[in-house]
């Protein structure tokens, strides 16, 4: 009788409850679950390598003759078998610590034998441990690498073996199972995709290349399909959600233009009237307005809040962090300097005032509300918020924009990216929203030099900082820690202030800025280097999402090597932002990693925020690069965005066909897409909003 999908996987032949507890650590408990447990690679069993190409702790699969074997006698140990096998290339030797008659039976002087194990050098010379093997031609037995010419690796866990794995996989194909498709055939044909059961038999038992590539693509594919198919539904969902009519009163929207110091550029001209155009339509904005730094974000953020108070309601940004939330209502108080507008901040824990400002904010006495997750506490409630600003740094999940947008009746919604997001992720994690990009940066803007260096350069660096200086110019030098810990010769801002301050810069005015200064200190340094009373700050990562300084023309990054690439992108953005040539210094110190050495040249060779991110999320993984857990997106199993880049265009391409076409999943020819998403998907969908 064959396997059912849900048939517990202890009853498989070789399994037992105790492989089935090693699996269960794996996540496996049924049959349906091991067989969608797929290989994380293959090893090529004909075509592996030569004894004499094998390197030491190397994973290898070696064809070769038997030279000689036999039993090892010492007293007061175990007897031990051992074969030496030869490829014409070198000699080999194998080595079983307890060996059985069977073993000794198995061995003919001149048998052509395939061996798979990792590489030691033992008693000088090279072994293979207990490697599995198998005679070449023995394709009846029932053998470790399951008589395909690929041998499946699966990602285990200790005390499991893919030998005994790969048993398993092999015990239930020999007896069959039942499962049924789960894409609809006119996907499957017009998309050259294998059924499930071509694919599934092909991925753990793969012939040729072919077979690993397309039953590959079928699976990755399918999972980027129903996620694609779910961001559908939702974005959808989102047009046809009723929000606020917006009327453009050409009040404050009006008297900011006329006050506003320079012209927007035409990309802030564009994304500002799709912004307009959804809050004035009838149905709720959910939008993502992405833009490089610099780019210019808050200012049409702010066009939006006045739109939204100009007809009577009230707005709020959420920032990851207070120094962001800080800086937010620093730049937009500047702004909307004499409009009749009131702009608040609201901190997180407790302080004076706070009591007051919440019942202003219900009140309605407050135009905008500025703060971090401080914002969804249960206490802070609006009189009428009607558009949700979130200044996302990657750091908010779903959960919390979901509860901002709460506080309201159906708010618009507009999440801005802080840094450029990857295409592919913007299709992912962002994939149900609308999306704004300004793709062009105000035009004062200069390129800023970029190089980096290596220590014995510095004192050029420092002649050069010092003639800028001279010129009236100012400078950063951030590092990355505040102090020195213990062992780490990391050069940290203080140690750095300390020996800039009685070194190369002693004739110029240096302050030390950090972390754990408390924020009125913070202000006022950063005020003061605003207003060029400070040549030169010292600073760790703080000033990122600090201030903008336009007489700044250097940035000078200690230790370049350990930040990664957004954040260096971020502080380049510190400079280049007046009228003057702004210059970016990255010192780097031994060991550069090659991970490093890309990220710096990365930096050198462009300034395109975009390039940058999808170069980071490269090097960084998807996982990393967002924390995909928080962001509502499930665990893929077998896709991964940046690599599947051209399938996920292609699925969501397809799904958004499917669902503009039949939104319920009703027709018949989607029953089989109805079934599954109503079984996994359909829960998530709830979850996966803002
Ligand atoms: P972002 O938030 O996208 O990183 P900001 O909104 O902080 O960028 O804008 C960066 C700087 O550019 C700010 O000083 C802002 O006032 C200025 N700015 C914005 N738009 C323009 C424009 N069209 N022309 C000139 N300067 C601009
Ligand atoms: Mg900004």
């Amino acid at each position: 009788m064959v396997f059912y999908l849900n048939d517990n996987i202890q009853y498989v032949q070789g399994v037992g409850p105790k492989r089935a507890k090693l699996l269960q650590r794996l996540g496996i408990s049924t049959i349906q679950d091991i067989l969608f447990y797929f290989p994380r690679d293959y090893i090529n069993k004909i075509t592996d390598k030569k004894i004499s190409e094998l390197k030491i702790n190397e994973i290898a699969t070696i064809r070769a003759k038997v030279i000689s074997f036999g039993k090892i006698r010492k007293k007061f140990q175990k007897d031990k078998f051992r074969a030496v096998i030869s490829d014409g290339t070198g000699y080999l030797t194998c080595i079983w610590f307890n060996t059985t008659p069977w073993l000794e039976k198995q061995f003919e002087i001149g048998k052509e034998i395939i061996i798979l194990g990792k590489l030691k050098y033992y008693y000088s010379r090279l072994c293979i441990i207990h490697p599995d093997f198998e005679f070449f031609g023995d394709k009846e037995k029932e053998s470790f690498w399951t008589g395909q010419n690929y041998l499946p690796v699966y990602p285990l866990t200790e005390g499991l073996s893919n030998k005994i794995f790969r048993k398993v996989i092999i015990n239930i194909f020999n007896r069959g199972f039942k499962i049924s498709e789960t894409l609809p055939q006119y996907i499957l044909n017009s998309h050259n995709l294998l059924t499930i059961n071509q694919a599934l038999t092909k991925i753990h038992k793969p012939n040729t290349e072919d077979d690993i590539s397309s039953s590959r693509r079928r699976f990755i594919f399918e999972e980027l399909f129903y996620l694609e198919l779910m961001l559908a539904r939702k974005k959808v969902h989102w047009h046809r959600t009723t929000g606020n009519v917006m009327q453009l009163k050409k009040t404050l929207t009006t008297e900011l233009k006329n006050k506003l110091p320079f012209k927007l550029t035409s990309a802030q001209k564009k994304v500002l009237n799709e912004i307009v155009n959804d809050m004035k339509s009838p149905f709720q904005m959910n939008r993502l307005l992405q833009g490089d730094v610099g780019s210019g974000k808050t200012i049409i953020s702010l066009f939006a809040m006045l739109l939204a108070i100009e007809n009577g309601f009230q707005a709020a940004i959420m920032a990851p962090t207070e120094i962001l939330a800080t800086q937010h209502c620093f730049a937009l108080k500047e702004f909307i300097k004499g409009i009749n507008v009131r702009i608040e901040l609201l901190l997180g824990g407790n302080y004076a005032g706070k009591k007051k400002l919440k019942q202003a904010i219900l009140d309605g006495e407050i135009d905008i509300v500025i703060g971090t997750h401080s914002l969804i506490q249960k206490d802070v409630t609006f009189k009428s918020l009607g558009i949700v600003i979130i200044d996302e740094q990657h750091r908010f999940g779903v959960i919390q924009r979901l509860s901002l947008s709460q506080k309201g009746q159906t708010p618009d919604k507009l999440i801005m990216s802080a840094t450029p997001i990857p295409r592919s992720l913007a299709l992912t994690v962002y994939g149900d929203l609308d999306v704004s990009i300004i793709d062009e940066l105000p035009p004062n803007r200069k390129e800023i030099y970029t190089n980096w260096i290596t220590g014995h350069k510095k004192p050029e660096v420092f002649d050069f900082i010092n003639k800028q200086i001279s010129k009236g110019r100012q400078v950063y030098v951030v590092c990355p820690l505040v102090e020195e810990t213990g062992k780490s010769d990391l050069r940290d801002a203080t140690n750095t202030y300390v020996e800039l301050k009685n070194g190369v810069f002693s004739k110029h005015r240096l302050a030390l800025l950090h972390g754990r200064m408390s924020n009125q200190e913070k202000d006022e340094i950063m005020q003061n280097f605003k207003d060029g009373k400070i040549d030169v700050l010292v600073s760790t990562t703080v000033v990122e999402v600090g201030i903008d300084v336009p007489n700044a023309t250097i940035m000078m990054i200690e230790h370049a090597e350990r930040f990664g690439l957004s954040q260096l992108h971020q502080l380049r953005g510190r400079v280049g932002r007046g009228m003057h040539k702004s210059y970016c210094v990255l010192m780097a110190y031994e060991p550069i990693s090659e991970e490093a050495l890309l990220r710096l040249n990365t930096m050198k060779e462009t300034s395109d925020g975009f390039k940058i991110s999808e170069v980071d999320l490269e090097i960084r993984g998807p996982g990393e690069f967002f924390g995909t857990e928080q962001s509502g997106i499930p665990k893929f199993r077998i896709a991964n965005i940046v690599r599947d880049k051209i399938i996920l265009e292609d699925a969501r391409k397809i799904a958004f066909e499917v669902i503009s076409d039949n939104f319920d999943l009703n027709l018949e020819k989607n029953s089989l897409l109805n079934e599954k998403y109503k079984e996994e998907y359909f829960k998530r969908e709830k979850l996966f909003s803002f």
